[in-house]
């Protein structure tokens, strides 16, 4: 039995091939002595593995999709030559040296106009026109070791699917936001962002008052340990308590807030050690001289 190979895949691969050695010799423009690490070629989708010492910036990136469309469009033909290793070298093809090749091997070269734009060794079968190869973008770009990154990239048809993906995740946005276009997204996200922004300050200024009040209102007792001991609802915030409770009750050496769950915070002056009157209490918990807190159902008792 014959394998049978999907005529249309085995194009989509060809495509990404040669895409592969147009990104090689751009990358070489960018890092003149940079060499390929290794390469997967898939069906529209390439892999490209490369000695570097930094990423490409976003504005590299850019511009080698710009400059490799741009050699899609010029449709730039693709040359196969036959020839010894010896003459391969005299072309100047990129290699892997470190491999061992026979006597005849395959040249893919890139010409542009005069001058070749890509010379490697190959054995993989390409597109005999650069025009064929459609599209290019690139997907992404990581460090996968030490000196060597790597780039993801697609071409022809899948990069038609990455727009219109990328557009309906843009289209249910501008129906999200109520808005008109894509260009009003960052406006609009902003301006939400911002309107988020001034009410979660809104809520946090409506909470404090809240603990304000509370704090002047509630009912308040004092043992010998303790100026003044307040019992809090279960939902307040022990975040904010402490700020506010300190700065309603100026005078007091030593402060006891706690709720009906054991949550308590202990304050003091410094005249007496919060950490230490939490001790004396077994109140599990911890903090300083000024501050202690923790949770305990132990600390409702105290009296
Ligand atoms: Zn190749």
């Amino acid at each position: 039995m014959k394998l049978q190979v999907n005529p249309e895949q085995r194009y989509a691969k060809m495509r990404a091939h040669t895409a592969t050695h147009l990104l090689h010799a751009e990358l070489a423009q960018i890092f003149p002595t940079t060499k390929q690490a290794g390469s997967l070629v898939d069906i529209d989708l390439l892999r490209f593995d490369f000695y570097a010492e930094r990423l490409l910036t976003q504005r590299e990136l850019q511009e080698l999709e710009i400059t490799i469309n741009q050699h899609i469009y010029e449709a730039l033909p693709v040359e196969l030559i036959e020839t010894s290793f010896t003459e391969a070298q005299k072309f100047g093809a990129k290699a892997f040296f470190e491999e061992k090749y026979g006597d005849e091997v395959r040249i893919i070269r890139i010409m542009k106009g005069e001058d070749p734009l890509s010379v490697e060794l190959c054995g993989g079968t390409h597109v005999s026109n650069t025009k064929e190869i459609g599209a290019f973008t690139i997907l992404s770009q990581e460090a996968v070791a030490s000196g060597i990154k790597r780039l993801t990239a697609i071409t022809g048809p899948k990069v038609i699917e990455k727009i219109n993906q990328e557009e309906s995740l843009l289209d249910s946005l501008v129906e999200q936001f109520a808005i008109k276009s894509y260009a009003q997204i960052p406006e609009k996200a902003t301006k939400m962002f911002k309107e988020y922004e001034e009410m979660e300050s809104k809520l946090e200024g409506m909470e404090s008052q809240l603990i304000h009040s509370l704090l002047q209102s509630a009912p308040r007792r004092s043992t010998v340990d303790f100026t003044i001991i307040i019992e809090v609802p279960s939902d307040t915030n022990f975040k904010v308590l402490g700020h506010i409770a300190k700065d309603i009750f100026k005078d007091a050496s030593s402060i006891l807030l706690y709720s009906s769950e054991g949550n308590y915070l202990i304050i003091s002056d410094g005249s007496i050690s919060a950490k230490s009157l939490a001790h004396k209490y077994q109140l599990r918990g911890g903090g300083s001289d000024t501050a202690a807190q923790g949770k305990d159902p132990q600390v409702t008792q105290i009296s």
